[in-house]
Formats: C-alpha cells, sequence, structure tokens
C-alpha cells in the first residue's frame, strides 16, 4: 500500500518536469524530410529509471543527453493477455503494430504470422540493421526479425536471424545466459552459425572482428566479463560500426538498437546498475542524434518496451543529501514509458500513444506500408 502510495507520487513527480519540457519545447524538428530512423530500445527502461538515473548520475548536477530531446511523448506499453507485457510481446507490437499475447514474437495470439516494419523498409529499398547488448535470439530482436511460439525457441530464432538477410545484426551469443546455454539444439546451431547463414552473409564472433567487416554481416559478440547476460563493447561502439556500415545506403536505413541492462538491472533492484545502464544507452544516443544531426535527414527516437521494477527516488534531502530509491516489483510494471524524439519528423511523436501505434508512425514517415 505505502508502496502503491510512494509510487504515484513518484509518477507525478516525473511526470510533471517531463510535461513541463514538452510544453516548452515541443516545436517540430528541422524541416528535412526523414530517410532514415534508428530507434533505441531501453528494455524495461520506464519514467522512474530515467529519472533516478539523472538523480543518481548527476545529482541535480547536469543531466542526461536524453534531456535535450526537443520532443516528448508517452508510450502505454500492454499484451493482448495482460496489462503488463514482457518483451516478446512488446517487440511485437512495436515492429508489427498488432497486439500478442506474452512469450509470442511476431505472431498474433491465433498464431498467424505478422509482418514487421523490418520486412516493409526492405521492400521499400531501405537497408536494416538492429543492434543490441541481449543475446542476438532475445526477445526484442526476436519480435522484430522472427516468428516463434516462444521467444525461448532460442534455435528456430536463431535459424530465422542467420537466414533473415538484414544487412547488420550484432548482438550475444547468449553462452552466458543459462537457458540458451543449456540448450543442446541451440548451442548446435550456434557452433555451425558460420555453415548455416544466407549466402554472402559474414558471421564474425569478436568486436574485432565486427570492426572490419562488411555487410550483410552477423555478429555473435561473447558475454561481458562482469555481466555474462550483456554482451560486446559498449553500446555507442556497436552503434558506431551500425551507422557506419548502414549510412551509405543510398536508400536510406532502418536501425534499432537494445540496450539490456535497464531490464536486467531492474530486475536486480540494483538502482546503480539502471543507473549505468541507462547511461551506456544515453551516450549511443548521444552518438547517433550527433551523426544523424551531420547527415540531416535521420530521425532518432529513444523509448522502452516497458517498464521494470518500478522504481522511484522517493527521498534526497536537498541540497547535497544522497537519493533513496524504493522499488514496486521485481518484475514488470505497466507504468507508461518515455519517448524521446530528435530530428525530422520528431514531431509526430508527441502525446500519449499506445506502443502499437509507433511502427504505423514510423512508416508513414519512411512512406512505408505495414500490411498488417
Ligand atoms: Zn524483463
Amino acid at each position: 500500500m505505502r508502496l502503491k502510495l510512494v509510487l504515484r507520487l513518484g509518477v507525478a513527480l516525473v511526470l510533471a518536469p517531463l510535461l513541463a519540457t514538452a510544453t516548452v519545447a515541443a516545436q517540430p524538428g528541422p524541416a528535412a524530410h526523414a530517410r532514415s530512423i534508428v530507434l533505441f530500445i531501453g528494455d524495461g527502461m520506464g519514467l522512474g529509471q530515467v529519472s533516478a538515473a539523472s538523480e543518481l548520475l548527476y545529482g541535480g548536477q547536469g543531466s542526461l543527453f536524453l534531456e535535450s530531446a526537443p520532443v516528448i511523448g508517452l508510450v502505454r506499453t500492454f499484451a493482448a493477455d495482460n496489462m503488463v507485457t514482457d518483451s516478446a510481446a512488446a517487440a511485437t507490437a512495436m515492429a508489427t503494430g498488432t497486439r500478442t499475447d506474452r512469450r509470442r514474437v511476431g505472431l498474433e495470439p491465433d498464431g498467424r504470422p505478422l509482418h514487421s516494419i523490418f520486412e516493409a523498409a526492405r521492400k521499400g529499398g531501405m537497408a536494416t540493421g538492429f543492434v543490441t547488448t541481449s543475446g542476438l535470439v532475445g526477445a526484442t530482436p526476436a519480435g522484430y526479425l522472427a516468428h516463434a511460439e516462444s521467444r525461448y525457441d532460442f534455435a528456430s530464432i536463431l535459424r530465422q536471424m542467420l537466414t533473415s538477410k538484414v544487412d547488420v545484426l550484432i548482438g550475444g551469443d547468449f553462452t552466458g545466459y543459462p537457458r540458451a546455454a543449456h540448450d543442446p539444439a541451440y548451442r548446435e546451431l550456434l557452433a555451425g552459425a558460420e555453415q548455416l547463414a544466407a549466402a554472402g552473409t559474414t558471421v564474425v564472433r569478436s568486436a574485432a572482428a565486427l570492426a572490419t567487416a562488411r555487410t550483410p554481416v552477423v555478429a555473435l559478440l561473447p558475454p561481458r566479463p562482469t555481466m555474462p547476460e550483456q554482451h560486446g563493447p559498449p553500446l555507442e561502439v556497436t552503434t558506431r560500426r551500425a551507422l557506419e556500415l548502414l549510412s551509405s545506403h543510398p536508400g536510406g536505413f532502418l536501425l534499432v538498437v537494445e540496450c539490456e541492462v535497464t531490464d536486467e538491472m531492474g530486475h536486480d533492484n540494483n538502482a546503480d546498475g539502471v543507473a549505468k545502464g541507462v547511461a551506456e544507452l544515453d551516450q549511443a544516443v548521444r552518438l547517433a542524434v550527433h551523426m544523424a544531426r551531420a547527415r540531416g535527414n535521420v530521425l532518432v527516437l529513444v523509448t522502452a518496451d516497458h517498464d521494470t521494477g518500478g522504481l522511484a527516488v522517493v527521498d534526497r534531502p536537498l541540497p547535497n543529501g544522497k537519493a533513496t530509491v524504493a522499488w514496486a516489483t521485481t518484475n514488470h510494471t505497466a507504468l507508461w514509458v518515455p519517448l524521446f524524439a530528435f530530428g525530422p519528423g520528431a514531431g509526430g511523436f508527441s502525446g500519449v500513444l499506445d506502443d502499437t501505434e509507433l511502427p504505423g508512425r514510423m512508416a508513414s514517415l519512411l512512406g512505408l506500408q505495414l500490411p498488417n
């Protein structure tokens, strides 16, 4: 009961400055037409995570790059079978515009396959890419790029990833994630990924090899030494590489970048870990926005698939006291998540929207048809 009250207060406190910023600074982006989109997804990165991270990282003496966004929206997240969604149903919603049951990726509740904005982008002559610190077969990339009854059908999802012909796929090999590491079918396919990949696709297994690889490329990176469920170098490094590889494409590009740290640390109720995850994402966003501004026709969006933990700052004596936080749960919540937009077309992402509205708005900006 007390936590509920604390949460309500926390949300009100978080919303007030966000909405004020939106009112003051919601001017449309530059007049240029968006030909490419970079969509960042902080897994589990709800409003509470962003505001607590800003407080824990800067203590009022500075701010996240995210906070400079000229346009801000709020996103409602829910699955077909529950108000509290998971990364599988949420990614499916954000990729296809259709709500499905938790655990499902790329399928309607009745099992019919859904078309993703990635398919539409490829058909429209655009280059495509996905970057994640999670496993490449994790629920978020799977929701965009695969079809499976269960997000845990790692072997089927890996097979679909390797033959997807997406230009740039960068994620982890998931060998530090017990559920995948102990799945013999997945381990076998992982070991033979080079043979299974579509003709012409390069499979790399280190950041060094990724640095010189050409497209199409699939990077299956090893776990981070101190965080075995996260993979590869900092997101800023992999995002830069993906943008280098995609940005020469004449038809524009669609790149989705996921930071999984915020979800893992949210489940652990580790506020400092959440702050590190938000900071990692924030640095990658800063890089992408700077690269996008240099090109002039790239929209950068930042949102979350759902909130994890219901984190709130509940005390911080001013001016120099230490922040105390409270958590509502070790699971996901139905708290709205923020959306930050930078660049051409950003104005189309203000207000309160459902997660299922995202791909339609992105597609219409790019002149694509989402057939679902
Ligand atoms: Zn989670």
